[in-house]
């Protein structure tokens, strides 16, 4: 299942206390919450019977040593900036969807969620606890829309009736997946567009593995769910996989941090080396380096203070991912230098790509918390690959390093490229 995670900028917890949200999204959220409360009190009305309450207390005996094994895991799988967040409820609240009447599916997610508030939650301070309450409540409406999918189409009837299900079944059972999936995604979706500043609306989907990811925990419920109803003590068997993901997960999160500059999200220098490198072997036209530094960048920090300075870097960093063409690499290689490589290109082009950046970057308009601008300038050192017959990566780079150092002889905010 998805919930939030912010950015840096919104990391402050008060900018997310509940009263402090934008109108619509105070709105949505307690809409969604009040809605979920009626959807519970609805369901309610229909007492479970006694096989009932036993699912589900095989069901919460599979999810609950899980929930809890993992909760170390989920405590370090925080701080993803600006996209759906998916965590492994899924596996067994999509379970819950086929195996139980809905009052007490809704009770699972509630259990699953206070355990997870008790502790995870309530310990990370971008997470107050209107967050756990919101991701909860879009849950149990996505559960109860799923819930009522399979009603619809019979597929809960003929499960309780213990008849063998087939294609049908099946396809209903997709359908019920889809929904929950849908749900799920818009009203997260929804908040983070109207309240982060998202560089891509893709984005605001999850990335292609979170969603992989969500789709294998909606597949192992329904076997989870097949082993509920038919042989219940083997869904415990599933906790072995679902924390198997969970720790392939974190390995991701892990490969991915081991890439990425934190201040920017830009490739870090040995992730941008290695994917130059990359780049330069499969291209077969020229291609360009350029070294981006930032002019008298201390005076900033000296004047403004450090975290002006980081968001200064954080605003560049931007303006060079929306410059550059689609395919080429850009990163962050050291503390006010930055790298990009432009594969294709020749003398003209990367002149003019170079000459478009120094242009933007002089053009942000930064204002300090204090409303001071900010001027700002980059001194651009360009080279063109192959530099000399046989040569690699590192001599494009270091011709374009010479180059960017000239450029700052020369006077900086400009681009110098190399061999010219
Ligand atoms: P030049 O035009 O010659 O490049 O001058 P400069 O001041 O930009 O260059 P210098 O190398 O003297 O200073 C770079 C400064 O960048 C020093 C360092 O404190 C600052 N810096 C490096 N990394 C960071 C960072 O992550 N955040 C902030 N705020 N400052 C950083
Ligand atoms: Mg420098
Ligand atoms: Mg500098």
């Amino acid at each position: 299942m998805r919930g939030n995670s912010v950015t840096g900028g919104d990391r402050s917890p008060s900018g997310w206390k509940l009263w402090s949200l934008p109108g619509r999204v105070l709105v949505l959220v307690l809409g969604v919450d009040l809605l979920a409360v009626g959807v519970t009190a609805l369901a309610a009305r229909a007492a479970p019977t006694s096989t009932q309450w036993v699912t589900a207390a095989w069901l919460a005996a599979a999810a609950l040593p899980h929930l809890h094994a993992s909760h170390l895991i989920e405590r370090r799988r925080r701080d993803r900036s600006g996209t759906p967040y998916v965590d492994l409820c899924s596996v067994w609240i999509f379970a819950g969807v086929l195996a139980l009447p809905l009052v007490l599916e809704l009770a699972l997610v509630a259990v699953i969620y206070a355990h997870r508030w008790l502790l995870v939650n309530r310990y990370d301070p971008v997470r107050p606890p209107h967050r756990t309450v919101f991701t909860a409540a879009t849950l149990a409406l996505a559960a109860a829309a799923a819930s009522a999918v399979l009603q619809l189409t019979g597929v809960h009837e003929h499960l309780a009736g213990g008849a063998r299900p087939g294609w049908a079944e099946l396809a209903a059972v997709v359908a019920a997946a889809a929904v929950q999936w849908g749900i799920n995604t818009a009203l997260v979706g929804t908040v983070i567009a109207w309240t982060v500043t998202v560089e891509h609306p893709r984005r605001l989907l999850g990335s292609a593995s979170d969603n992989l990811l969500e789709l294998s925990q909606l597949a192992l419920g329904v076997f989870v769910a097949a082993a509920l109803l038919w042989w219940p003590p083997a869904a415990l068997l599933m906790i072995i996989p679902t924390f198997a993901l969970h720790q392939c997960v974190q390995l991701d999160q892990l490969k991915l941090a081991a890439r990425t500059d934190q201040r920017t999200g830009l490739l870090n220098a040995i992730a941008w080396h290695e994917q130059a490198e990359l780049a330069l072997g499969r291209t077969r036209g020229r291609t360009g380096v350029l070294m981006i530094d930032l002019d008298w960048f201390k005076r900033i920090n000296d004047t403004h203070g450090h975290p002006v300075g980081d968001d200064v870097l954080a605003e560049v960093a931007t303006v060079l991912t929306r410059t550059v063409r689609r395919g080429d690499t850009v990163g962050r290689y050291g503390g006010e230098e930055f790298a990009v490589l432009l594969p294709d290109v020749d003398e003209a082009e990367i002149r003019a790509i170079a000459e478009r950046i120094r242009v933007r970057i002089r053009g942000l308009r930064i204002t300090t918390p204090a409303g001071e601008p900010v001027t700002l300038s980059a001194t651009i050192g360009a080279a063109l690959h192959p530099v000399v017959p046989e040569a690699g990566l590192d001599e494009v780079i270091r011709a374009a390093d010479d180059a960017l150092y000239a450029g700052k002889k020369a006077g900086r905010d400009r681009v110098a490229v190399a061999g010219f």
